[in-house]
């Protein structure tokens, strides 16, 4: 409901009229006409007629770049932003990049094939729009005449060519940043990533003559494997084995999302009768060499996807097959990527066969962040959106508990739980693991995923002014029983696990990051429960039914709000009112049960789990979010670091403004179109009072919306004689240089 009415108000009838127009040219269904043309690098008469056409000029200071303007008001002024996640060997390179997705008929009429075009962009100019793979459209407005815009070209973007590697990108100048918009599209949009797959559903329902329902991740999925060739003949080292690393072996990608989705998910080699396309793989060559090329480049991508769609006369591969996973022949140190929200998964050499690896990246395509633990945004080794592991036939496990909500996977065992809604109560669920998913009959309230309600449900705004921002965070509780299509799941196993999810609400894309695993008759309190007084206190009571059923109880206590008797009758287990300084995790009930599945190599009493820089016992934990103190075991005294207050809606008057402080902040406060990052100090290096002032005041100079003068009110006071602090103007520079 959220997100229709939202993004009602934003879309303009104009834009969309635009692109209903441009969405009439493009054709779902192949038709030999729309066959793509591959890149050709050599100039004949026709190219060279089509340059000339499209005015290119050579870049001002680059000889090896060429660029021509983006045309304004015609098909190449807005496209679909798409997060493309690309994982390292070595995760500290880790990098996600937002690229520009182009329609097919677009990419083939002005862009040599490329649908895909990676963005020359500071990732803060989008990041404050909060767009959202697969569903955000850029846009560049001609910018109105503004002072402040010296060169006086105004909203001006540049697709720009390497002449080198022919390699296209979209470039987007620091004054044109002021133009740069983002539209929202709704769901039944045709571009969005929802009707992509509703196109592919009603398609297959047709060919299949199915009626039952399929949600966008359940039900049949294609998948093509491009298993690709360069032009010195290489190609990864184990692709004779694609197929039953894919779809054959014991674990492979299809095994792993039909085992995950106890079937609720088919995957199917694809075939669409060609046959070039062997077991669902199809081998085509691209006019590159991978070992001196990075193959995580845009060259390597678009080249070996226009290979695809030449060789099979198929414009819009995502028209035709659910997932495309394209295995490059091994070039530089990445690892794999994908897109979020989209069909295109990449793999470096041998990672095409690692099956964590193929879970993962198409995990990005169904709309997954990454999994992490601590600081570490992969740490999350119980499932897998964590690491991928260089192993064709494992690990054996699915997802976490913040992903199993956003799945369609377990809709019959999810529930959510708001503790602000139940104070001063103690509920009880039976947590089971995902093997233990029932997709008929009856679950007994048993759930898979249970989600502690934060703020996910809250759209909150970048700012009262702003119509961008995102759903906030919450919690998400598994039980990660180690048994069956999980149970080679590599930490917390057959423990109770305690996950964040922090934006993007229970639907949407975000990352998560595991906090907790719970031992039976362990547990963890969360003060300060959404700024509140309340304490939620989780407690891993018992393991029952031969080691299948968790039995949590989830207590909510307000010192401040204790419960009133005369109102409503209390439950059973009216919950303690001990005073704040006792040890938080009460005294299990009962003894501990017996665990008669647990493996006997498991410790009973698994001291408090923590791997990172603090002791184990008695030190503090744990990851950005929540502060805990581990004593006998048990975390304890757990704080919430950051309660995201919704600022919807706008306040009804105005907060009272902080008195001015003379302070400038020590972060980055602009960068620029070189990507160069500014502190305050810039500000005094302006050779005159005039750029000092301008660089403080100008809206060119704006960094995450914020104007240098509020981010370094000391240093404009001082050195430009503007914004709170200019009564502490004293020129350093003589009068001289003022002007
Ligand atoms: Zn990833």
């Amino acid at each position: 409901m959220h997100v229709n009415t939202f993004t009602e108000a934003l879309v303009s009838s104009l834009f969309l009229l635009l692109l209903l127009v441009l969405e009439s040219s493009r054709s779902s269904v192949v038709s030999a006409s729309s066959v793509v043309s591959p890149p050709q690098h050599n100039n004949n008469n026709n190219e060279a007629e089509r340059d000339e056409e499209r005015s290119w000029f050579l870049h001002p200071t680059d000889p090896r770049r060429r660029r021509r303007r983006l045309r304004t008001a015609t098909t190449l002024d807005h496209c679909l932003l798409v997060l493309k996640l690309i994982d390292y060997e070595d995760h500290e390179k880790d990098d996600d990049v937002w690229v520009c997705e182009f329609p097919a008929a677009v990419a083939r009429e002005e862009l040599d094939g490329r649908d895909f075009l990676e963005l020359t962009l500071p990732p803060a100019v989008l990041e404050k729009f909060h767009p959202i793979s697969g569903t955000s459209i850029l846009t560049i407005r001609k910018e109105d005449e503004d002072e402040d815009d010296e060169d006086g070209v105004g909203g001006v973007a540049y697709v720009e060519e390497a002449l080198d590697t022919h390699d296209l990108s979209l470039y987007i100048p620091e004054h044109a940043h002021a133009a740069i918009g983002i539209e929202i599209l709704e769901e039944t949009h045709p571009r969005h990533y929802k009707a992509r797959q509703r196109r592919r559903t009603e398609q297959q329902q047709q060919q299949h003559q199915q009626t039952h329902r399929r949600t966008q991740s359940t039900g049949q999925k294609s998948v093509l494997v491009v298993k690709v060739v360069d032009s010195t003949g290489v190609a990864s080292p184990r692709a004779n084995t694609l197929y039953d690393d894919w779809f054959n072996d014991p674990l492979s990608f299809k095994s792993g999302y039909e085992g995950c989705s106890k079937n609720q998910v088919q995957i199917e080699p694809a075939n669409n009768g060609d046959d070039q396309i062997v077991q669902g793989i199809l081998t085509v060559s691209i006019d590159l060499v991978a070992a001196t090329t990075d193959g995580s480049s845009n060259a390597m991508i678009n080249a070996a996807v226009n290979a695809a769609r030449v060789a099979l006369q198929i414009d819009d591969l995502s028209s035709a097959f659910d997932y495309v996973a394209v295995c490059q022949p091994v070039s530089g140190d990445w690892l794999a990527f994908a897109y979020a929200n989209s069909y295109l998964s990449f793999y470096n050499g041998r990672w095409c066969n690692s099956v964590s690896t193929q879970m993962h990246e198409i995990g990005h395509n169904m709309g997954f962040g990454h999994s992490g633990r601590g600081d570490n945004s992969y740490g999350d080794r119980s499932s897998m959106m964590g690491y991928s592991y260089d192993n064709d036939d494992g690990p054996k496990m699915c997802f976490n508990a913040a992903k199993n909500y956003q799945l369609q996977w377990y809709n019959r065992q999810k529930a959510t739980f708001d503790p602000l809604a139940n104070l001063n109560t103690s509920r009880k669920f039976t947590m089971n693991g995902v093997d233990e998913y029932k997709v008929s009959g009856d679950t007994n309230e048993k759930l898979i995923t249970l989600r502690l309600l934060l703020s996910g449900d809250t759209f909150i705004r970048e700012n009262e002014n702003s119509n961008f921002g995102n759903f906030g965070p919450d919690y998400y509780i598994g039980f990660n029983d180690a048994k069956g299509v999980n149970e080679g799941t590599l930490e917390g196993r057959n423990q109770i696990l305690l996950f964040r999810k922090n934006e993007g609400g229970p639907d949407r894309y975000g990352t998560s990051t595991l906090l907790i695993a719970l031992d039976v008759g362990k547990g963890v309190n969360i003060n300060n429960w959404k700024g509140s007084s309340t304490v939620v206190t989780v407690l891993f009571e018992s393991l029952t039914n031969n080691g299948r059923d968790a039995n949590i109880s989830i207590r909510t206590e307000d010192p401040n709000n204790p419960p009133t008797s005369s109102t409503t009758p209390q439950p059973a287990a009216s919950p303690i009112r001990s005073p704040t300084a006792s040890p938080v995790m009460p005294p299990t009930r009962s003894p501990t049960p017996r665990q008669t599945s647990q493996p006997t190599a498991v410790p009973t009493a698994r001291p408090c789990f923590y791997d990172g820089n603090t002791t184990p016992n008695g030190g503090s934990l744990i990851g950005p979010t929540l502060t805990c103190v581990c004593q006998d075991g048990n975390w304890i005294n757990c704080n919430e670091n950051s309660n995201p207050e919704p600022t919807l809606p706008p306040a009804p008057s105005p907060t009272p403004k902080p008195t001015p402080v003379c302070k400038n902040s020590k972060d980055i406060v602009y960068v620029n179109k070189k990507g160069k990052k500014k502190k305050c100090n810039w500000v005094k290096t302006g050779k005159t009072l005039k750029i000092r002032k301008k660089r403080c005041i100008s809206k060119k100079y704006r960094y995450l919306d914020k104007l240098i003068k509020e981010n370094c009110p000391k240093a404009c006071g001082e050195f430009a004689e503007k914004g709170i602090c200019k009564n502490l103007f004293v020129s350093p520079f003589g009068k001289n240089k003022n002007k």
